[in-house]
Formats: structure tokens, sequence, C-alpha cells
């Protein structure tokens, strides 16, 4: 792919399954098989090729010399004293920054990763898309941050969230091996059905999905209850209509099984009136025939950008015209709110960003 990262000429032995891994520690570098489960098995503990001590020294320098393993860099680390929310800027091979989450639920912690440095889907009210797509990330740049916060903060991730800087959809193979890497037993292990890939409405791709045999939740960003409305925000609409999109998410539901969840963003005076709230609700309803949810979060304010967040009597009222339309909603609770843990942000002011 000519917009990843710049090629090393080594081997990305992260990116690689167990499987890939085994093949290249036999044939390319002439070992037995066994040392590939256990450089597999360091890898996932986020140890470095030094730190791997099971293997001989000079197997250990061969590794150094030919493949390349890193880890991204923490750059910036912010913990809410909140929620224990931790929000990481991560600094890539070439200095371009990316931004992770983890967050602390009941059911588990979860980490929200990124999948470009950058975005091109140019969506109104996003920091991450200001400056638009630098590159995109290989898997193990994606797999990286999920590793790496597990070094830093020695718990377990039991969920994934693909709803950091970026459009998985936009970066389709890396996004889907790094749903297969983070989701191998021999792996990290995280149970597919815990992990959930937001999208701005990639219509082909969506369908593409539904076929991978990867029973991901689907979580796509609405923020809007007509097309007028959603194209003035979001442009991916103005290629890909609503009612097309609506039927790819029925499309998805029928083959995956999985339920889909629909992000609607409330922007003061801009889509969070009650009519917008009925528009939506019989937009879902006829839309999907089929269980959903619908996560309304209330916009974090870019200052960059010309819209404010609705005020939290106007969510609530606006959860609970979904609510009583049959629609099940929740307005989510803001995590690391002290720290601003909505993506972008922190990319964004990264001075490291020269232009
Ligand atoms: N590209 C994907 C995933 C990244 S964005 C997507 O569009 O879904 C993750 C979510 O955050 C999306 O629902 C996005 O629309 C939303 N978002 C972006 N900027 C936001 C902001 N300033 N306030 C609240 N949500 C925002």
């Amino acid at each position: 792919m000519d917009d990843n990262r710049p090629a090393v000429g080594r081997a990305d032995i992260l990116s690689m399954t167990l499987a890939e891994l085994t093949e290249f520690v036999k044939d390319g570098l002439g070992e037995p098989a066994y040392r590939a489960s256990q450089i597999y098995s360091w890898m996932q503990k986020g140890v470095m090729i030094d730190g791997m001590r099971n293997l001989p020294a000079a197997l250990r320098e061969k590794l150094k010399e030919k493949c390349e393993y890193r880890l991204p860099k923490i750059a910036k680390k912010l913990v809410s004293q909140i929620d224990g929310t931790r929000k990481y800027l991560f600094e890539l091979i070439d200095g371009e920054c990316v931004e992770s989450v983890f967050m602390k639920y009941e059911h588990g912690n979860t980490v929200c990763v990124s999948c470009q440095a950058g975005c091109r889907m140019g969506c109104r009210f996003c920091a991450s898309t200001l400056k638009g797509r630098k590159r995109n990330l290989t898997p193990s740049e994606i797999l990286g941050q999920v590793t790496a916060i597990g070094a830093d903060t020695g718990e377990r991730v039991g969920g994934i969230v693909m709803m950091g800087i970026g459009e998985p959809l936009d970066n389709y193979d890396a996004a889907v091996k790094f749903l297969r890497l983070v989701s191998a037993e021999e792996g990290l292990n995280i149970g597919l059905r815990h992990i959930s890939v937001s999208t701005c409405g990639i219509v082909p791709g969506i369908r593409r999905l539904a076929h991978e045999g990867l029973p991901v939740t689907l979580s796509v960003s609405l923020h809007a209850s007509n097309d007028e409305e959603r194209s003035s925000i979001m442009p991916i609409n103005n290629k890909y209509h609503i009612a097309e999109l609506m039927e790819a998410c029925r499309y998805y539901f029928e083959t995956t099984g999985r339920r889909v969840s629909f992000e609607y963003t409330l922007i003061a005076g801009k889509n969070d009136s009650s009519d917008d709230a009925r528009r939506l609700a019989s937009l879902i309803k006829s839309g999907m025939r089929s269980p959903c949810h619908v996560n309304l979060i209330r916009l974090n304010e870019v200052k960059e950008t010309p819209f404010s967040g609705s005020a939290k009597a106007r969510a609530d009222a606006f959860c609970d015209t979904l609510n009583s339309l049959g629609v099940t909603a929740t307005v989510r609770r803001r995590l690391g709110a002290d720290i601003n843990a909505s993506c972008g942000q922190l990319r964004l002011s990264a001075a490291k960003d020269p232009e």
C-alpha cells in the first residue's frame, strides 16, 4: 500500500499472525518453528527484542537486524482524575502522532485506537480531519497501541473500539488484519463481540466487512436524520446517501446477526430538535427493522469549528423522545472530561505537526 508508513526493508513481525511468523522464522531466519511461539508471546506483552529472555543472544541480534519491531512511543499521557481514563499521544516511526484512550467500564477495560494519521473524511465538527490524512497505519501500528497501553497500565484490555483518529473502512486491509490479530486466541484474545468498528458510512466497506467472518459490532456515525442535514456536516453523505447506508446496515445485521449501533453527536441548534429526534426514530425503525441502539454524544467542542454541544437537558429530552418512540438510546457518559478525551485534539495541538 503506497500510503502506508515508509518501507524500512525489514519484516514487520507485529503485523504477522502466528502462522505467518512461524513461516518467517523457519524460511526467513532458518530457525526452528517453536521460536516463533516464543517471539509471538513476548510481543503480546509488549516486550522488546532485548527483553526476550528465552531466546539465544545470537537470535536476538538476528531479529534486530532482520525485523522491524517497535511499539508506538508514548509522547504524552494524560490521566483523568475523575474516572481513571488515560489518553495517550503516540509517536510513530516517522514522527506522525496518533491518539488512543484507555477507559475503565464496569464490564472491563476498553481501548480506543486510531487507524490513520489524520483523516480525509472531512466531517465538519471533527478535529481529526482538519489537516487531512497523512497516511494509513499498518496493522502493527494499530495493534501496538493496544500492547503499549497494556504494558503501561499493567491491566488486561477486554474490549476495543475503533473510534480514534481515522476511518477504519478507508484503511480496510490493515483494519481487518488488526481485527484478526487482536482477537487471535494465541494473541491478546480479545473477543470480537467486545470490539466495535466505527464508520462514517463507507457503504462498500460495510458490505465487505459483513463477509469477513468477524462478528464485531458495527457502529455507524449517523449524526443527522435526513440527507440535506447529513451532507451539510458529513461530506461522505454526498457519495452514499442515508437510504443506501441504512440498507448496508440492514445487510450487515442480516449477514452477521450482529446488532448495529448508531452514533449521533448532538450539535446545538443543528440536529438536536424534537423534530430531529422524531425523524431519527422513524428513519431507524423503518430502515433497520432489527434490534439496534443509538448512542447520543453531546458534541465535544473543537475550537476550529463553528459548532457547540447541546445542553445536557436537551440531550436528555432527545433521548426520551427516541425511547418513547421505541428506539433504544442512551446519552453517553463523558469519560475523561478533564483531559479532553475526544480524539483528534491532542494530535492537532502537538507541536510535532509543522504546518
Ligand atoms: N471515522 C470513524 C471513527 C472515528 S470518529 C467514524 O466516523 O465513525 C469516532 C466518533 O466520534 C464518530 O462518531 C465521530 O463522528 C465522533 N466525533 C468526531 N468529532 C467529534 C466531536 N467533536 N464531538 C463528539 N463526537 C465526535
